[in-house]
């Protein structure tokens, strides 16, 4: 089987221990590959390592505008590689070659975005209260990032973290998903293809107990940034604490999707079935609770399972799939059980609700999207992250009743609204509690744009320009004239 190992200081390496993991394709439900079951030691050594390039390599001694030319690099070698990339996370995630190959396209775009900022990181001229001083501010690298990502997304992610991070002159270790370690593995590998100096991106792979903690708690971590679940976040978040390091957390979603009345039903129903069967609903901002006004419910519900009904699930190499794999066992196995507790709590089953069929799917991890009705908002449905292709439809009345319903949930990452009127669309985008609001569109991404969460979806913000102080600190320089 073939093995990938960690990345670090420049150089291919395995583990301290020298053990492996093995790393399983959703499709099949079978190992495909082996993955450097790394350490504490590891993780000192990468750490070192970035601690090194930061403090005294070529890459501390750089000018803003060659660190920006070496990201625009980067973006070229990912765009050349788009296609190895993807069919990499569509073997390891599961993930659709459809969906997979369009974002392996885009990612270089935020290595362009980032690449152009660097050069852009401006100090301010303080006007001062006091005559005899000159007061200006520099914004300085905060030093090693370690970046945590998750398995749904594992390219996209990682890149929401690096791209601004190098742009802000910080080095970087990134510790990816034991689930799907390998695509990370290979981007890396582009960085030093690019002529980043070793020790700048580093990777190190294995299990969050044995090289996630022992990155976060290391004393030269500067900077935490972390994608997963919330559990994960808090524990991460008090360690973190302990030593006052930054940290910028994007945890999970249950967002609210909302319908009005006068929306266009077509755009609409569109909009509901992507916002949560697109990457088989292992994204953080699916729209896993649908919200629909009682007055178009019954016809609404109809034209959605007519759509979703036809939804086609197989192999997600294929470009006809529409529906692929859960990425993991342990996710697959969550799924199904979350179908039992809507089943169990009186939700109406409405479509699907069953593990895929085999003839169809491999012996691969595969749900059927399903779909609930006549669904509560206190329901454990409503109110937890499945992470899977399940969607809750709950009924509301009006414009302050779909409000309260969607606010009503710890979490506060994405939502949607559809309605034809723009007042309407103001009033909720400012009363919702979600980092994005999308109006008669759903899960809209850019570079440029903020992304993040209220409540217990997070903190921090990636993407635009915001992300890029993620990574910075400031120095208030007095002068005596
Ligand atoms: P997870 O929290 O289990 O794992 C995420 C990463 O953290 C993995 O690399 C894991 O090894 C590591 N980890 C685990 N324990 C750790 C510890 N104690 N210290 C340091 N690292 C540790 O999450 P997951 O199951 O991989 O991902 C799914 C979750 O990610 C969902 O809740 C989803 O909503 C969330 N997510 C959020 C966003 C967002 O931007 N808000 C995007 C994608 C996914």
């Amino acid at each position: 089987m073939e093995r990938f190992e960690m990345v670090i200081g420049g150089r291919s390496c395995p583990s301290s221990s020298d053990e492996w993991f093995e790393t399983e394709n959703p499709y099949t439900g079978e190992p495909w590959a082996m993955v450097a079951k790394g350490t504490a030691t590891d993780v000192d050594r990468a750490v070192q390592a970035a601690h090194t390039a930061f403090t005294s390599g070529p890459w501390a001694q750089m000018t803003p505008s060659q660190r920006g030319q070496l990201l625009h690099r980067v973006g070229d070698l990912i765009a050349r590689d788009a296609k190895r990339l993807a069919e990499l996370e569509v073997r390891d995630n599961g993930k659709l070659m459809a969906e997979m190959y369009g974002q392996c396209q885009y990612i270089p775009q935020w290595y362009y975005y980032f690449g152009g900022l660097a050069d852009k990181i401006q100090g301010a001229v303080i006007p001062l209260d006091k005559k005899g001083y000159f007061n200006f501010t520099r914004n300085e690298p905060l030093g090693v990032v370690a970046a945590i990502t998750p398995w749904n997304s594992p390219l996209l992610l990682a890149t929401w973290k690096i791209a601004p991070a190098l742009a802000a002159g910080c080095t970087v270790v990134i510790k990816p998903s034991e689930f799907t370690s390998v695509s990370t593995i290979e981007f890396a590998k582009l960085f030093e293809e690019a002529g980043f100096p070793p020790g700048v991106v580093n990777v190190v792979t294995g299990f969050g107990a044995d090289v996630g903690a022992p990155l976060v708690e290391h004393p030269l971590v500067k900077k935490i940034t972390f994608t997963g679940a919330d559990s994960t976040g808090r524990a991460i978040n008090e360690a973190a604490a302990r030593q006052f390091k930054h940290v910028s957390l994007e945890l999970g979603g249950k967002s609210p999707n909302i319908v009005f009345e006068d929306a266009d039903l077509d755009d609409a129903v569109n909009g509901a079935v992507s916002g949560i069967f697109a990457a088989t609903g292992q994204t953080c901002i699916a729209g896993s609770r649908l919200l629909v006004q009682e007055s178009i419910y019954d016809s609404f519900v109809e034209r959605l399972l007519a759509i979703a009904r036809t939804a086609k699930m197989g192999d997600p190499a294929s470009l006809e799939t529409q529906v692929g794999p859960v990425t993991t066992r342990p996710q697959y196995k969550k799924v199904l059980a979350y179908i039992d507790i809507a089943k169990e709590e009186g939700a109406k089953l409405l479509l699907g609700g069953n593990p895929g069929s085999v003839s169809a799917c491999g012996n691969g991890w595969f749900v059927e999207p399903t779909i609930f009705g006549d669904v509560r908002n206190d329901m454990r449905i409503a109110q937890e992250e499945v992470f899977g292709p399940i969607l809750s439809i709950i009924k509301f009345k009006d414009e302050d009743d779909a409000v309260r319903i969607a606010n009503d949930v710890r979490f506060g990452l994405g939502s949607g609204v559809w309605t034809k009127d723009i007042g309407r669309s103001l009033r909720v985008a400012e009363r919702i509690q979600a980092g994005m609001v999308w109006v008669n569109s759903y899960r809209a991404v850019s570079y440029m744009s903020p992304f993040g969460g209220y409540k217990d979806s997070g903190l921090g913000r990636e993407n635009g320009i915001d992300a890029i102080r993620e990574y910075l600190q400031t120095k208030s320089v007095w002068i005596n004239t």
